[in-house]
């Protein structure tokens, strides 16, 4: 049976990805900064007018957004973005005016790291697996959940970039840069956090340096606190931070040395992965999330 072809957006804070495909073998992508909300989402439209003019129209559109955002379809502002430290951006209705262009089709609406955990479930690294974690380390940090082959809500979703992490102040006396609680696993451990705390371009840190241990550090104890909570099977580990491969090995290392073997983890390898669909998780899960709405 063919796919449908659908509509699918990545809602960053920085950058959108828009696109109308298939599948992974038939995407067409557009990526564009993340201006003012007006402008943003009329430049989105513009892209999927263009797109459905060559193919045709879409029969559902899904959207994988930064947050915090507003993912319950019960809600009245469903498919609203909520208050936000970005600037402009607080109560926007970002799913409406899209999903009215392209004549009110059936939307998916979910956090940018949930859709990518279901595109990395769909097609990528975490095949068919039934509980997943997929975390990405950018500017920010996020984390998404798959449990019992569903995505998890709880009167909001999950938020997991903003976990408190054991900090040494005597080995990093920075006092992390989340603007909401300070030396949160975000405020310590995100790419604003590496680049403020060594005033450097964390690309541009090298493998050796004194900022991964600390860096696998957090991030090996943020993953032990999601596996004691959820139990997951695997995590996929995305995000421009974790472009540094090096990093993989020394995180694998320090959950398997700090669980102590009170939790086995069979094959470190394969519990700690980068995404299979690379940057294309988040858009790729928006897809799959649109294609399900048609189920
Ligand atoms: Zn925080």
């Amino acid at each position: 049976m063919d796919s449908p072809l659908v509509a699918a957006i990545e809602a960053g804070g920085t950058k959108f990805v828009c696109a109308v495909g298939t599948g992974p073998e038939d995407i067409e992508e557009a990526r564009f900064p993340t201006t003012l909300p007006e402008e943003t989402i009329a430049r989105s439209i513009e892209f999927f007018n263009e797109a459905q003019e060559r193919r045709g129209n879409v029969e559902s559109i899904g959207i994988g957004t930064f947050g915090p955002a507003d993912v319950d379809p019960k809600s009245p502002t469903f498919g609203h973005i909520k208050k936000t430290p970005k600037a402009n951006w607080s109560g926007t209705d970002l799913a409406s005016p899209i999903r009215e262009s392209l004549g009110n089709v059936p939307l998916a609406f979910e956090t940018d790291v949930n859709a990518a955990a279901w595109g990395e479930r769909k097609w990528g690294a975490a095949e068919s697996l039934n509980d997943l974690i997929y975390i990405t380390v950018g500017t920010g940090i996020g984390g998404g959940a798959v449990s019992d082959g569903k995505i998890v809500h709880g009167t909001s979703h999950p938020e997991m970039g903003h976990l408190r992490v054991p900090r040494d102040k005597s080995i990093d006396p920075f006092d992390g840069c989340c603007p909401f609680h300070g030396d949160c696993l975000e405020g310590l451990a995100s790419g604003t956090a590496l680049k403020e705390r060594w005033s450097e371009d964390p690309a541009k840190i090298p493998a050796d340096h004194p900022a991964w241990e600390l860096e696998s550090s957090y991030l090996a104890d943020a993953i032990i606190n999601i596996t004691l909570t959820l139990s997951p099977e695997r995590f996929v580990l995305g995000g421009g931070v974790m472009d540094q491969d090096h990093l993989f090995p020394m995180i694998r290392e320090r959950v398997t040395e700090r669980l102590a073997g009170y939790i086995e983890v069979p094959d470190p390898e394969k519990f700690i992965v980068p995404p299979g669909l690379g940057p294309q998780a988040g858009v790729l899960g928006s897809l799959a999330l649109a294609q399900d709405m048609l189920k």
